[in-house]
């Protein structure tokens, strides 16, 4: 069943069993104090009937015994002086006989034991009509009378019946308009999710533009905006897997071209024997340069699917490791790696900071001319710049748990070359996957525009940040700014 028709039947059943309900109660209520009230100046009438009585007996002169006749005539007298004689009389003697009654209604007596002196009251419904009915034991000269009374109060109970016909007619009425009540709360309330099944629909049919409006504050709301965002980010992801698709099938072509054009002259041509180690060496060293390319691919795939492992690094001990690795093609160009470390550890995957630093170097050496430096420097900085610098990123508030935690310092390890520096224009895009600033020199060198989106990945793994400063002509500088957090692993 639909969301729409689940919450327009839950709404509407609600409605109804609450107006049910409701009306119920009134009704009950009114009517059991209507009742209440009759049966209760019913009793006050006994009462001040029976003072009337008293009253009257005690007024008769001493020599007049106060027998049942006179009983009779007294009650009879005050009954039709009360009420005008509409109400039911009877007067019974002790031994059950009918001394008198005013009409003749109901047959049976009162069955319930009173005292003498005392008066009672009850409902009673007598053939089709309700009655209050009242009885009162009277000490009389000759023994004791009951008198009963009998009042009509079948009025009550066809204004109950009026009520309960009205309400029942207002009740249906409320019951239909509550349907399109609750069609349009129902409504309301799925539409952001309705919005939600069409916008992944369109996403599902490939129209990545496609986001759904955000209503109200409510968790529905917050839910279409995180669905939006995961949007912005499949998008995001989608152009740049489609680029990168681009750019390698771009990269893989002039290799594979090459490889193709030299084979099928070999195959094909007769051709001298140097001219056919030369064909060779073009068809190897292709080669080499696809088996590169699918190396720094592999590497990149596999940092993405990568757990990381942090761990506490020497700052010194890392920045040895690293002139270890590139020492060898450092010395070739005969280029100075200067090394400064100013800061004690840091935390993070030792292997992939390694791989990272080795490709700023890289690519430093690659920017220098021949005989130049490259400074590896490393310093620790206070919260405040820290802080400014992660914009409130919660990955550095805290260095430590609960009591243990206090606001986080950074450490920034920085290199820096005089090389041929880039543009302003053309920094904002070198991390991206195949962007080479000088294709063929990149090419010449070895590089396939890798190695800086594989550092990109590197430090969103961490949750690191840096930056990149470039001024052509003169050099680059890139900072790497590390938390003093220690990430749980
Ligand atoms: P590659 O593997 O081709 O070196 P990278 O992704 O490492 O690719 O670098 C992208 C581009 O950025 C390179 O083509 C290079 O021209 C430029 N680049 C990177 N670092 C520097 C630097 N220190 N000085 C000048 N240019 C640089």
């Amino acid at each position: 069943m639909k969301l729409f028709w689940k919450q327009f039947f839950s709404i509407s059943v609600l409605i109804a069993v609450s107006l049910v309900l409701l009306g119920n109660v009134i009704l009950q209520v009114t009517f059991v104090t209507n009742v209440t009230h009759e049966r209760e100046s019913d009793e006050k009438e006994l009462w001040l009937f029976r003072y009337s009585l008293e009253a009257s007996f005690e007024a008769l002169p001493d020599k007049y015994p106060v027998g049942e006749s006179t009983a009779v005539d007294i009650v009879k007298n005050i009954y039709e002086n009360v009420d005008g004689g509409q109400d039911y009389i009877r007067i019974w003697r002790s031994d059950g006989f009918l001394l008198y009654e005013n009409r003749s209604l109901a047959e049976e007596k009162w069955g319930i034991k009173i005292n003498v002196g005392e008066g009672a009251t009850r409902i009673r419904k007598v053939g089709e009509r309700h009655y209050v009915e009242s009885v009162i034991l009277l000490e009389i000269d000759s023994g004791t009378i009951a008198v009963e009374k009998f009042r009509d109060i079948e009025y009550v109970y066809e204004i109950q019946q009026k009520i309960l016909q009205i309400y029942i007619v207002v009740l249906g009425a409320m019951i239909l308009l509550s349907f399109p009540v609750a069609a349009l709360i129902s409504r309301s309330i799925t539409k952001p999710v309705r919005d939600l099944n069409i916008l992944t629909n369109r996403l599902a049919k490939g129209d990545y533009d496609s986001r759904a409006k955000v209503r109200g504050s409510d968790e529905f709301a917050e839910l279409t905006r995180h669905f939006n965002k995961m949007a912005d980010n499949l998008q995001d992801n989608i152009i740049k897997l489609e680029n990168f698709t681009g750019a390698f099938a771009h990269e893989m072509r002039t290799p594979l071209t090459s490889i193709i054009g030299y084979s099928e002259m070999l195959l094909t041509m007769d051709m001298p024997e140097s001219d056919r180690i030369t064909c060779a060496g073009y068809i190897n060293s292709q080669g080499k340069r696809l088996e590169k390319l699918s190396n720094k691919m592999l590497e990149l795939s596999g940092i993405a699917h990568d757990e990381i492992r942090f761990e506490e690094i020497n700052v010194m001990d890392l920045f040895e490791a690293v002139d270890e690795i590139v020492s060898f093609s450092l010395s070739k160009k005969c280029v100075t790696l200067k090394k400064s470390a100013k800061a004690g550890v840091i935390y993070g995957d030792r292997d992939l900071v390694i791989t990272f630093l080795s490709n700023l170097i890289d690519n430093a050496r690659k920017a220098v001319g021949q005989g130049g430096v490259i400074e590896l420097n490393a310093e620790e900085i206070k919260y405040g710049r820290c802080q400014q610098t992660f914009q409130g990123s919660d990955s550095i508030d805290c260095a430590g748990d609960g009591d243990n935690c206090k606001k986080a310092d950074c450490t920034i390890i920085t290199v820096r070359d005089d090389g041929i520096g880039i543009d302003d224009d053309e920094v904002k895009r070198i991390t991206e996957a195949f962007y080479m600033v000088d294709k063929s020199r990149s090419r010449k060198e070895g590089g396939a525009g890798l190695g800086l989106a594989l550092c990109e990945e590197i430090i969103k793994l961490h949750k690191w940040q840096w930056n990149i400063q470039s001024i052509k002509g003169v050099g680059t500088q890139i900072e790497i700014i590390i938390p003093e957090v220690r990430h749980e692993t």
